[in-house]
């Protein structure tokens, strides 16, 4: 069985101190416009720990209002000038990795060392942008048909709208921001309302920058708000957004989709995903099960990239599922912040519910639980790392995205059918894929419809790489040289 860590720590209070609550309009902090506030709490404890400003129609045009005054002003700063503010931004960002951590920690529940983790990921995206604003090439070259020049040249899109989702609340908010005001544009940031903390703490960092290097500080404008729809409807519909960055669910990225297209936006869309991790005879697997546990567990399986459906050969089906049962009964369930966790809480009541109802249908189908498949007692969203082998190919814990700690083993008998298996699902973001034959690997990459593949590991994140899914996970990329385009317009000059 998995045992739980000691008893929670609070933020501490030098943290506490620092996390604006507020709407951050033009360069300013203010409380919402209708005096609301919504709670935010630590999903570990269901304790509160701020009240936000709850951001109304009003904040949201202002901020808009703000991000499109200065959008002529930022466009013209000189990419290093904007490079160095990133820099600036990056190195504080690690000045502050604790700090910063613990807010992730209290605000999202994932273990101490995951939030530093992220903290690094996150800070990562904003130093590779600061290289990137000073490499913005174009084109110059002789027309085909002789006679005249073409130049291409970049431009910012313009004011962006960026919206994120709860489960990495630095680097979601990192690898928009930072393309963004890279590119030259201006940004509104709408954060999840169940972690909008850290996002704050990330905006005034940003807003201290620009402010102490006499920049405009309208940039960066946050309204947080209890109604995600209050916030993006208007701003969607007004003609001065020219771009949506959204990571969250496919459901709502769709909907966002239609409300973008009247005013034919320019959107990037991070959406959900149904992983398959597929292991062959041939795989390592002390590897295997060591990237499993990274690629399921992270964030007590609430991540984009969680492996979803474990597809093993069948060889070695029953020699893994009693590894990874042995690799999660070793697993510490407990608070974040407490010495020796290393699964987390899930975000909210209905997430366990969820979690428990998918497992509970697949055991009705005939599915085994091997490890985990309840709570454990005592306050907070917690849910035990589980395994469940003889999963049907219809459970819901296979076709949909399962979002908290449970890993369903599937089995296939050639690589043909763990192909045709990987791609039954409308989703295409990650595939993990363990195997020692390079031939295989390269069929899988062209093969397995995912935007990207991990060869022999659970971790394909990295802020010099394209992210981003195919089918129903997503359009366009963020990240490496991919991730700025999708904030700059090309402008043909025929000369
Ligand atoms: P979500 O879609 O519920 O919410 C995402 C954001 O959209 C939040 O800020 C939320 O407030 C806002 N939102 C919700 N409903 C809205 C509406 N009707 N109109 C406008 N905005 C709305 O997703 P979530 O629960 O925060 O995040 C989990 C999902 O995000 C999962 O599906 C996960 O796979 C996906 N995700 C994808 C990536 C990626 O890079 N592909 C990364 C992280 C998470």
């Amino acid at each position: 069985m998995t045992s739980s860590a000691t008893s929670a720590t609070a933020l501490p209070p030098t943290v506490a101190a620092h996390v604006p609550t507020g709407v951050l309009v033009g360069g300013r902090w203010r409380p919402s416009s209708g005096g609301g506030t919504f709670p935010v709490a630590d999903p570990a404890t269901t304790e509160v720990l701020f009240d936000v400003a709850d951001g109304t129609e009003q904040d949201a045009l202002d901020a808009l209002g703000a991000a499109a005054d200065c959008a002529e002003e930022w466009r013209h700063v000189a990419p290093r000038e904007r490079s160095e503010l990133l820099r600036a931004v990056y190195e504080t960002l690690t000045a502050r990795a604790d700090d910063i951590a613990a807010l992730i920690t209290a605000e999202g529940g994932k273990p101490l060392a995951e939030s530093r983790a992220e903290v690094a990921y996150g800070a990562d995206y904003v130093r590779w942008y600061a290289e990137e604003a000073v490499r913005v090439d174009g084109l110059a070259r002789r027309a085909p048909a002789g006679g005249n020049h073409q130049l291409v040249l970049r431009r910012p899109v313009g004011p962006a709208l960026l919206v994120t989702p709860w489960n990495f609340p630095i680097a979601m908010v990192a690898r928009k921001l930072a393309p963004a005001l890279a590119a030259g544009c201006t940004v509104v940031v709408k954060p999840a309302q169940l972690t909008p903390l850290t996002t704050a703490y990330v905006a005034e960092v940003v807003r201290a920058q620009l402010e102490a290097r006499g920049l405009p500080t309208g940039v960066v404008n946050v309204v947080p708000s209890s109604s995600a729809r209050r916030v993006s409807g208007p701003l969607l519909a007004d003609p001065r957004l020219r771009k949506l960055s959204f990571t969250g669910s496919t459901e709502v990225g769709a909907r966002l989709l239609e409300q973008a297209a009247p005013n034919i936006l320019r959107t990037s869309m991070e959406l959900g995903g149904n992983a398959p991790f597929l292991v062959f005879d041939d795989a390592d697997l002390d590897a295997a099960v060591e990237g499993a546990v990274a690629a399921k567990m992270r964030n007590s399986g609430q991540t984009c990239v969680a492996a979803n459906r474990f597809l093993v050969q069948e060889g070695v089906a029953a020699e893994f599922t009693d590894r990874l049962t042995r690799a999660f009964e070793g697993l510490v369930v407990g608070h974040g912040a407490a010495e020796g966790t290393t699964v987390g809480p899930l975000i909210e009541a209905d997430a366990v519910d969820r979690v428990e109802q998918v497992v509970a249908e697949a055991v009705d189908g005939g599915a085994r639980v091997r490890v985990g498949g309840d709570r454990p007692r005592g306050r907070g969203y917690f849910y035990r790392p589980t395994v469940v082998d003889r999963v049907g190919r219809e459970d819901r814990l296979v076709t949909e995205e399962i979002f908290g700690p449970v890993a369903p083993v599937l089995t296939f008998g050639d690589e043909a059918e763990a192909v045709a298996l990987a791609n039954a699902t409308p989703f295409g973001l990650v595939a993990y894929a363990y195997t020692r034959d390079v031939g295989r690997v390269m069929r899988l990459a062209e093969e397995v419809e995912a935007g990207m593949l991990g060869v022999n590991r659970g971790m394909v994140s990295d802020a010099s790489a394209p992210f981003g899914g195919v089918k129903h996970s997503g359009l366009g990329r963020e990240g490496g040289a991919a991730g700025i385009e999708e904030y700059l317009d090309p402008v043909y000059v025929a000369l």
